[in-house]
């Protein structure tokens, strides 16, 4: 890890986290404080935005603006506020089942509209705060406090999801790997648009210390392949649905309009006057 100018630690708010020890989501708290270092972001000009959940704690550790909204709803109001104010870094952050359960009716549209802020998921495929129960993407098969002989549900697959809503940046990383976590948040940052990372964090408490030797025995960097083509959306496909490994890195980037852009255009459109005129409006109610 490269040494930064500014110091992370400038970052948290000072509370201290109450994860459970060994929780992934510490990892991601630390990565999200060195990425912000490294790209020397001003504290005030930071936004972060949660839902509810053990990872939907994270803003309250930071020294940013945060707001921990209510169950499912970090991106509409995430989507808002950077619509409010685009000088700000707006992040949306959560769990599996904030994001993809409660909240997923959100998914879609933040990223079909290209709205340009950042969503943040610590998946462990499981619901931490409430006690263990089965998450959307919890494992088929797998014993939980609501599935005593086994979740009967196939579990949602989060790449795959957000590659058919075409969202501009999809990528995954994990807990285990700060290095490459730090990374990943940076080039999501980056990214003009929106940017979707998804990241394999365990729950040691619900789902055992093992997610950890799961997670690393299965992982594969996939920039470190020939071939590899984050524009191509058919090779992203392919280490989306792949059972044979979880994938890590940059799975598709393709820049295209935000909606900020073409709302923009359209203010300047509405501002000349030239299309419409408060007539024309008058008289589309008039027919
Ligand atoms: Fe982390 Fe699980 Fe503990 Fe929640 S219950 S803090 S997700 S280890």
């Amino acid at each position: 890890m490269t040494e930064t100018k500014v110091n992370p630690k400038d970052y948290l708010s000072g509370l201290k986290p109450i994860w459970c020890p060994g929780c992934g989501d510490f990892a991601v708290l630390n990565a999200v404080v060195k990425a912000f270092a490294t790209l020397e972001l001003p504290k005030e000009k930071v936004a972060v935005v949660s839902g509810i959940g053990c990872s939907s704690r994270l803003p309250g550790y930071l020294g940013t603006y945060g707001f921990n909204a209510i169950h499912g709803r970090a991106l509409p109001i995430a989507a808002g506020l950077k619509l409010a104010r685009p000088d700000l870094t707006v992040l949306a952050v959560g769990g599996d089942g904030d994001i993809f359960s409660i909240g997923g009716n959100h998914l879609p549209h933040v990223a079909r509209r290209n709205i340009d802020l950042k969503c943040i998921v610590m998946d462990n495929g499981i619901y931490g705060l409430t006690k263990g129960q089965v998450s959307p993407t919890t494992p088929i098969g797998e014993k939980t406090v609501t599935t005593a002989y086994g979740s009967i549900e196939d579990p949602i697959q989060p790449l795959k999801l957000l590659l058919s809503y075409e969202a501009s940046f999809v990528a995954q990383s994990t807990s285990l790997d700060l290095n490459h976590l730090v990374s990943m948040i940076i080039a999501a940052m980056n990214h003009k648009g929106f940017a979707f990372l998804n990241v394999r964090s365990p729950c040691v408490t619900y789902r055992g210390k093992d997610q950890y030797d799961i997670i690393r025995q299965r992982s594969k960097y996939i920039d470190k392949e020939p071939d590899y083509d984050p524009t191509d959306m058919r090779k992203a496909w392919q280490h989306a649905i792949t059972p044979e490994y979880i994938s890590l890195g940059i799975l598709y980037q393709k820049p295209r309009d935000t909606y900020e852009d073409r709302w923009e255009k359209m203010r300047e459109i509405a501002r000349a006057g030239k299309d419409w005129t408060l007539n024309d409006v008058m008289k589309g109610f008039m027919k």
